[in-house]
């Protein structure tokens, strides 16, 4: 591995340790927190392995119900990590000093039950930050000459990216200001707020590496935690001065003779401003303009019609007949939830969606477990690695295609196979082998090629007396209800469209208000469905302009988008930089290096499971080229968006 692993000062690991060990509840405390992050903390604080090395044979991967170690072992494992503590706090023992790189790879091995190669250590060290620094903060190279406050960034959202990147850009001392047309911060989890909103990445590593919450009350916590959470990143760091709310970009000009963004934005009261900015980031996800459908008599419909994602808490549900259109990941969340409460609920079914289940999707965190996390040094630590490396590209080898497999249309691969057998064995199981609606609810395409989604007890939903799935398809709306192609009526009292958003329109109506200096549009660069970027960050003929979440960077077989974001707030820092230390003022990607990345992207998605001929999803254009994810690996685009190559760039 590369780097050299520090450590909090031991004078401070030392407090921690005394305050824990002092504690009465210590070992009640530990009784709840996960094993695996615990044998790997004992390891890492004792020196010693005897413990991971006897634990081994039960591990079987990253989850903590992969673990299945006796209770004997794991209490005498606790009881120990307890006294270690107690010993080190009465100075009968020392801290081990840090691990070396050879040694760290071995524990991370122990821990996750696998061979984790050589290529992830310099992330997952990254990741963990156990000296409590983040070493994806952007250093001035020289920090006598840097005029960082004479430099103008302008984002527009506030949500998670925006707020990530503003942290990062107040502690260089750049002068910036986020819009956001909301009247909160929090992006996507203030907008969205229907029944049963929440995450579906673990969020122990869903949130900022830097800014870890201890507090999560579940391991996938709903929406208000998560929209909570940004609210304490605006307040923590000092964000709000430099965040307007209810402030809509109307225009952005790039002006080739001042190289500065013209930027008009709108206020809440109507009046209007121009302000300029060197650098202009958009922040808005890709999910941000609902997909309302075109059906032919959805204006004359009497009762009332709510979109996932713009909820309104004022239309009652109780008792009341529902239909909801749309079975994806905001349809998966809404359904289960709403169904106890509802008359009936009838689910209008296009095509089926792949859901995998997750032993740890319903569970609250024990109290135990958060004590712990707060208290125990690097135990949270090494609980992130471990969800790090549950969750992320152990899948991804699996998603490409084999060109020699005998059932391309169902599956990929020898995998794939057994992966769609198991989701279809455990779809049965849910639904008391009723095999009608496993024949409705089973994908003909492979595993993944929508988005996967988690099950949120959607098939026990399905055998509820008051639900039902229809799916024939939609002929039109009533004013009563819902009529389908053969002829018959369902009707109901309110209208759920959980039917997702209009992706295509990549960045919603900024991709029309954004021009460069020969006054072409975004959406005209990118010939409207089309939408490419440099590493996802900068594209063509747009100088200047950076982008969050952008073309190619949508996680499809796992990890967290904040990593994502994480990797590409460095790069964007790792540009300001260039450009402030250089004195430049204009900065734009050249068309050879981003070209040959693009090429790169489509060729390796040509191999994988997203452009499958037999399947539909928001990630592909009219043109059948997926323009939202990315193909790699988490650790190639680590890899990739690392150290910014300031000859893929013309400056000046
Ligand atoms: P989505 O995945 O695009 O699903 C939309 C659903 O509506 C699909 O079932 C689609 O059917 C259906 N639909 C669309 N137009 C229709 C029409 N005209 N007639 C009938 N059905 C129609 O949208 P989403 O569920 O809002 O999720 C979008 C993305 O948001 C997700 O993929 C995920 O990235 C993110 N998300 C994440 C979470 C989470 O983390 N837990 C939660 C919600 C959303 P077809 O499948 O046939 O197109």
């Amino acid at each position: 591995m590369d780097g050299t692993l520090g450590h909090a000062s031991d004078a401070s690991l030392k407090e921690r340790i005394c305050i824990a060990a002092a504690d009465p509840k210590l070992e009640v405390m530990l009784a709840e927190a996960d094993i695996s992050p615990i044998l790997l903390t004992l390891a890492h604080i004792s020196g010693e392995d005897h413990f991971l090395e006897e634990a081994r044979p039960y591990i079987e991967g990253g989850w903590s119900f992969m673990v299945h170690i006796p209770e004997e072992m794991s209490n005498r494992i606790r009881t120990h990590l307890a006294k270690l503590l107690r010993e080190i706090a009465s100075g009968e023992r020392e801290i081990a000093p840090p691990p070396s790189g050879e040694r760290l790879h071995r524990l991370m091995n122990l821990g996750a039950g696998t061979e984790i190669p050589a290529s992830y250590v310099p992330m997952m060290v990254e990741e963990m930050q156990f000296d409590d620094r983040d070493p994806r903060t952007v250093a001035w190279r020289e920090p006598q000459s840097t005029v960082a406050n004479q430099f103008k960034v302008i984002i527009v959202g506030a949500g998670l990216s925006g707020l990530g990147l503003a942290i990062k850009l107040k502690e260089a001392g750049y002068d910036f200001t986020i819009y956001d047309r909301a009247d909160a911060v929090g992006g996507t989890w203030y907008v969205n707020r229907y029944p049963g909103c929440g995450v579906d990445t673990p969020n122990h590593f869903f949130s900022y590496s830097f800014e870890p919450n201890h507090d999560w009350p579940e391991h996938f916590s709903k929406r208000d935690e998560l929209w909570t959470y940004q609210e304490s990143l605006a307040d923590n760091y000092g964000l709000r001065p430099n965040i307007e709310l209810e402030t809509e970009v109307l225009a952005a000009n790039f002006d080739e003779s001042s190289r500065l963004w013209i930027i008009q934005i709108r206020r809440k009261d109507g009046s209007e401003e121009t302000v300029i900015a060197n650098a202009f980031v958009t922040a808005v996800g890709q999910l941000n303009t609902p997909n309302i459908p075109d059906f032919e008599g959805l204006d004359s419909y009497k009762g009332d019609i709510l979109h996932t994602a713009n909820w309104d808490d004022t239309i009652p549900l109780a008792g009341r007949d529902v239909a909801m259109i749309g079975t994806g990941a905001s349809g998966m969340q809404t359904g289960p939830s709403i169904a106890p409460e509802v008359g009936n609920l009838t689910i209008f079914q296009r095509s089926p969606h792949w859901a995998i289940p997750n032993a740890n999707y319903h569970k609250r965190v024990a109290e135990g477990m958060k004590w712990t996390l707060k208290s125990i040094p690097f135990y949270a630590k090494w609980n992130r690695f471990l969800l790090f490396w549950a969750g992320s590209d152990g899948l991804h080898d699996s998603l490409h295609i084999d060109p020699n497999w005998g059932t391309p249309d169902i599956s990929l691969n020898a995998q794939n196979q057994q992966f769609r057998d198991d989701l279809i064995a455990h779809m049965r199981r849910e639904m008391n082998g009723d095999e009608t609606l496993l024949s409705k609810t089973t994908p003909p395409y492979p595993p993944y090629g929508k988005r996967m989604l988690r099950d949120n007890h959607w098939y026990r939903m399905l055998v509820r007396e008051n639900v039902s799935l229809v799916t024939e398809l939609i002929r039109r709306v009533t004013p009563t209800g819902i009529e389908t192609e053969d002829g018959k009526e369902h009707f109901c009292d309110v209208i759920v469209l959980a039917t997702g958003f209009q992706t295509a329109r990549m960045l919603g109506p900024l991709g029309e208000a954004i021009r460069n200096g020969n006054g072409e549009t975004l959406r005209q660069s990118w010939n409207g469905d089309d939408p490419r970027a440099h590493l996802g960050v900068m594209t063509l003929r747009f100088p200047n302009l950076f982008m969050m979440y952008g073309p190619g960077t949508n996680l499809a077989h796992g990890g967290s988008i904040i990593f994502h974001m994480e990797c590409q707030i460095r790069y964007i820092m790792q540009a300001f930089r260039e450009m402030v230390e250089g004195g430049y003022q204009r900065m734009e990607v050249r068309t050879a290096p981003h070209d040959a990345y693009n090429a790169k992207l489509d060729a390796k998605h040509y191999s994988m499971v997203w452009t499958h001929q037999g399947v539909t999803n928001w990630y592909k254009n009219k043109a059948g080229r997926v323009f939202a994810n990315s193909p790699w690996r988490l650790v190639d685009y680590w890899a990739f968006t690392r150290e910014l190559n300031p000859d893929e760039y013309d400056f000046s």
